[in-house]
């Protein structure tokens, strides 16, 4: 838990959420201005900031958490044979505005193709 982190908060219900799965090291919940009809945020247990901020070991530990997670989430929504978008922002000119490792989810409708700048 860090104490400035907004999804700490809400990892430690300071904050409320809609929860959609959970796992012993993710979380995921509803994103609160979602971009498709499923627009989910997995979000590890542990803060940490940003891609850039794993060790070693969280990268072999955490992100295949992440991708499980986003696999169970699919299967409970119902997209997962129509297909989902996974996308991590990576720092700020990646666009990432919360410091707090995520992994959008979306799905539901036919995703927009093209995400550079
Ligand atoms: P990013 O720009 O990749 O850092 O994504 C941050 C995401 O967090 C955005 O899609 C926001 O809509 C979402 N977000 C911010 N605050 C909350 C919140 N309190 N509950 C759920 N999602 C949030
Ligand atoms: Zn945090």
């Amino acid at each position: 838990m860090t104490s400035d982190c907004i999804f700490c908060k809400i990892l430690d219900g300071k904050i409320p959420s809609t929860r959609l799965a959970e796992s012993d090291l993710a979380v995921a919940i509803a994103d609160i201005t979602p971009q498709a009809p499923v627009h989910a945020l997995i979000i590890p247990r542990k803060h940490v900031a940003s891609l850039n901020d794993l060790t070693a070991a969280d990268r072999r530990e955490i992100l295949p958490a992440l991708y499980d997670l986003a696999d169970q989430l699919a299967r409970d929504k119902g997209v997962r044979e129509t297909g989902y978008r996974t996308l991590i922002n990576n720092g700020e000119s990646a666009g990432q505005t919360v410091f707090h490792l995520h992994m959008h989810v979306l799905a539901g409708a036919k995703m927009k193709h093209g995400f550079g700048a």
